[in-house]
């Protein structure tokens, strides 16, 4: 049975989606309806030259049909399957993968905790969420620069606790620096909202960090964004420890390993 925590943290989540959808969407249509109350004055003064009132509005009808359909895959997303995961492993795993997103201008370097905690997610959600982030530091050093990823035992104490709503204890964290543009304060402020982009049309869908944000909700984890302007941005992901037999700390593949590209 899904606890009443989780379900308000789901809840929570879904209430910053639809907010997000529903300003985006109404601002799309009034772009149709005042092109469409243009269009009619017009006509009815015996004008023809109104093929830019038709554009505009069939544009914004455009977009919004897109959303709608973004919305409809995001929406469509498979239930979560958490499994006992060795964050290691699947960042080692993906470096084929990260080395490809990145391209040649950027250095990938990973720097794996030794005797990492096992932790309890959904894996194909934390490739995916890698990912996301990957991509965005990638777009945020176009003219190349580095980008690491890091695992570390975390104990979030009650304070950090208390202020980030988030339950005090044991974490697995991994962390996505990129040495890239950073984010201003507004910026960042806006990143986790559904279809907050600041990458141009048909380029960002700003669905990339919602996702992140949601999928580590409802994992019972944590996710903060640090970034400076001009020097780059970190994203922890926090994901909590799992306890049991396997909490036998594994064999310490790589023991504070720095592997690079
Ligand atoms: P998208 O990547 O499609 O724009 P996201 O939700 O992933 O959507 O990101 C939202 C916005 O947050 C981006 O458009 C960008 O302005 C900002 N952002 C995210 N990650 C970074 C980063 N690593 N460096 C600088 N800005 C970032």
């Amino acid at each position: 049975a899904e606890s009443a925590l989780r379900q308000a943290q789901k809840m929570e989540a879904v209430g910053q989606l639809t907010g997000g959808i529903a300003h985006d969407f109404n601002n799309m249509l009034a772009v149709v309806l005042s092109g469409l109350n243009l269009l009619e004055k017009r006509l009815s003064r015996g004008e023809t030259d109104v093929q830019s009132y038709v554009d505009a509005a069939r544009d914004a009808a455009n977009r919004a049909s897109k959303l709608t359909q973004r919305l409809l895959a995001f929406s469509r997303q498979q239930p979560l399957s958490p499994q006992p995961l060795n964050a290691n492993r699947m960042v080692s795993e993906m470096s084929e993968i990260l080395r490809r997103t990145l391209g040649e201008t950027i250095q990938l370097e990973t720097v794996l905790a030794g005797g990492l905690w096992r932790t309890k997610a959904d894996a194909n959600q934390l490739e995916n969420a890698i990912i996301n982030l990957a991509v965005n530091a990638r777009d945020a050093m176009p003219d190349g620069g580095r980008l690491t990823i890091e695992t570390a035992n975390c104990h979030l104490d009650d304070t950090y606790a208390a202020q980030h709503a988030v339950s005090p204890g044991q974490y697995v964290m991994v962390a996505v620096t990129d040495t890239g543009a950073g984010m201003s304060s507004d910026i960042l402020a806006k990143a986790f909202e559904p279809f907050f982009t600041t990458k141009g049309v048909g380029k960002g869908t700003g669905l990339g960090l919602s996702q992140v944000f949601g999928f580590v909700k409802q994992s019972d984890g944590h996710i903060k964004i640090y970034s400076e302007l001009g020097h780059g941005t970190t994203v922890k992901i926090y994901l909590p420890r799992l306890y049991g037999e396997a909490d036998v700390p594994e064999r310490a593949t790589r023991r504070d390993a720095i592997v690079s590209s």
